[in-house]
């Protein structure tokens, strides 16, 4: 499936609801998290609906690849320079609330709210 109407990210990616985007390409977006945990709090995404890193398939190398590389990119771009957390949460024991694949990005000066 490359779209869940149900998915509140799939409506992120049609623009059904709206998000604070930092980032669009042909295929991925990022936008800032609404309930941050640190002063920067990002998500990376991929547009297509993959539901969790579980998943994801061999074809999807190259979206991942993207996605980790993406990270540092948008931390120089949002001035965060003394380190960030990258964390994708997978599946029920993994915590994970949105089943569609994203990465948070994390950073800005400590303490943080959590982790
Ligand atoms: P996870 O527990 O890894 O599935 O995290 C889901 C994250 O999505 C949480 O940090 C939420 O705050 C965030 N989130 C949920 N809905 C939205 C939204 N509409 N816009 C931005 N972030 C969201
Ligand atoms: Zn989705």
């Amino acid at each position: 499936m490359s779209h869940d109407p149900n998915c509140i990210f799939c409506k992120i990616v049609a623009g059904q609801i709206p998000a604070r985007k930092v980032h669009e390409d042909e295929e991925l977006l990022a936008f800032h998290d609404i309930n941050p945990w640190a002063p920067v709090h990002v998500l990376i995404i991929p547009r297509r609906h993959i539901a969790t890193l579980y998943d994801a398939a061999p074809g999807d190398e190259a979206v991942l690849g993207r996605m980790m590389a993406l990270a540092p990119r948008l931390m120089r771009d949002l001035g965060v320079h003394d380190g960030f957390r990258t964390v994708v949460n997978t599946g029920p024991n993994g915590g994970q609330e949105v089943y569609h694949l994203h990465m948070h990005v994390m950073g800005g000066p400590r303490p943080w709210k959590r982790g």
